[in-house]
């Protein structure tokens, strides 16, 4: 299965698509989560990655 990155549109590519997994875009390196969207397809967004601690 392959999708497209929402964030740089390149392509990635997964053997097992589960929704709620974060997928890596080996192009950017942007973590996008797997969801369905209203036609029941899966679809990419950006993980937020809200709660993450950077430290200083
Ligand atoms: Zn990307």
């Amino acid at each position: 299965m392959k999708f497209k990155c929402p964030e740089c549109d390149g392509e990635i590519e997964t053997k097992e698509v589960i929704e709620g997994e974060i997928l890596t875009c080996a192009d950017c390196g942007a973590e996008l989560e797997v969801v369905k969207n209203a036609k029941g397809n899966f679809d990419l967004k950006v993980a937020e990655s809200e709660g993450e601690d950077w430290g200083e």
